[in-house]
């Protein structure tokens, strides 16, 4: 396991799971992003409905606390603001279906270089993920979930919008930084985050260079930070996160992904970089994906997949073989958190009270479990 982890931080993260990993430039982890605070609006008060009602929905569960078809409510989670909207039940469909509206401007990043056109193609490539991505967007009860941004203010009136920096390539950035180069997988996962959702991977206490002014320089092997003065290294915190299992979309979104049986694409290929080749099948009668694999594993850890690699890989298909075990990228409850307020819906007011924990440090103390996530449950998540 630790491992695994840390061959993730240093080879993968380095390109696909900037912010989420690596500290931000104060040292701190979290959301650098300008989310700024956030307005409650008339929308919400269209919500409230009255105490008899509400011991009703109470009494009935999820179902009940769910909203009517036609209708919207402003939804915050972790002072991340968004519009719900239960669209209209399809004749026959059976399951409730929403559009989540998420408030965001796509800015120029001021550092960093980006494409003239990176509004256009930041947009183009979040709506093409979560079209993809949608038919894995589950609940529990067969909710089906969308998620689209709104870049116009048209579907979240009132809210403010997250601001997200924008360039091309490949950095280490706070996750409030976007590129135009993401995959899928990981577009999907800091989405995750913009309406409230922590990771929950388990921080290693790795020990880092800082510069003269504290910022971050590079991770250290404990050689490298004997070798160091002592104001010129630190160490990550313990922190007081609840976990969850490794195929959760926040803890891991390429074994997310790969669990649900989507197109990974690129992130198939580091998958594989990564981990293992499929072993050779006695029925399968293609080597040649085999052959292509032992290739990869030769390249240098950070080369980026040519086309003619990606291609071959994509049409070959490696790395799919333990797919489409779950049906959804989420787990039961951070549905139920999307969906339901925490004052009527018990699994979403256990989940509220263990991701209170997600970004503190057990230097400033840790706040009680709910026993679903305590010593290490997932319950929290899955049940
Ligand atoms: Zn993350």
């Amino acid at each position: 396991m630790a491992f695994r982890f840390r061959v993730k931080i240093l080879v993968v993260s380095a390109l696909f799971f900037p912010a989420s990993l690596l500290p931000a430039q104060d040292g701190a982890f979290g959301d650098a992003g300008a989310s700024g605070i956030l307005e409650r609006t008339r929308q919400e008060a269209r919500v409230q409905k009255s105490a008899a009602a509400e011991s009703v929905r109470r009494a009935r569960g999820s179902a009940g606390c769910a909203l009517a078809p036609g209708t919207s409510a402003v939804r915050t989670i972790r002072e991340k603001s968004f519009v719900l909207e239960r669209l209209a039940d399809e004749p026959g469909a059976g399951a409730a279906r929403y559009e989540i509206h998420i408030p965001v401007r796509f800015v120029k990043h001021p550092k960093l270089s980006a494409p003239d056109d990176y509004q256009d193609k930041m947009t183009a490539l979040a709506a093409r993920c979560y079209d993809e991505a949608a038919p894995a967007m589950r609940g529990p009860d067969g909710e089906r979930l969308h998620i689209s941004l709104d870049l116009t203010g048209a579907k979240t009136p009132g809210l403010a919008p997250q601001e997200i920096k924008v360039f091309g390539g490949y950095a280490w950035v706070p996750f409030s930084q976007w590129t135009v180069d993401y995959n899928c997988p990981t577009i999907v996962h800091e989405t995750m985050h913009l309406l409230g959702l922590p990771d929950v991977y388990p921080m290693t206490r790795e020990r880092y260079e800082i510069d003269a002014t504290g910022k971050w320089v590079r991770w250290l092997t404990e050689e490298q930070a004997r070798d160091l003065a002592p104001n010129r290294r630190k160490q990550m915190p313990r922190y007081c996160r609840p976990l969850g299992p490794v195929d959760s979309l926040l803890y891991d979104q390429y074994e997310s992904y790969r669990a649900v049986g989507l197109p990974l694409s690129k992130a198939d290929y580091l998958w594989v970089r990564r981990n293992e080749c499929p072993r050779r099948q006695r029925s399968d009668p293609d080597p040649g994906k085999y052959l292509h694999c032992t290739e990869m594993l030769g390249a240098p850890a950070d080369a980026e997949p040519t086309a003619a690699a990606l291609g071959a890989f994509n049409v070959l298909g490696l790395g799919r073989e333990g797919a489409a075990e779950k049906k959804s990228l989420f787990y039961p409850n951070e549905v139920h958190v999307l969906l339901y307020d925490a004052s009527c819906d018990e699994k979403a007011g256990i989940f509220g009270r263990c991701i209170a924990n997600s970004d503190r440090t057990v230097d400033e103390t840790c706040l009680p479990y709910p026993a679903e996530c305590s010593n290490g449950s997932f319950d929290w998540l899955t049940k």
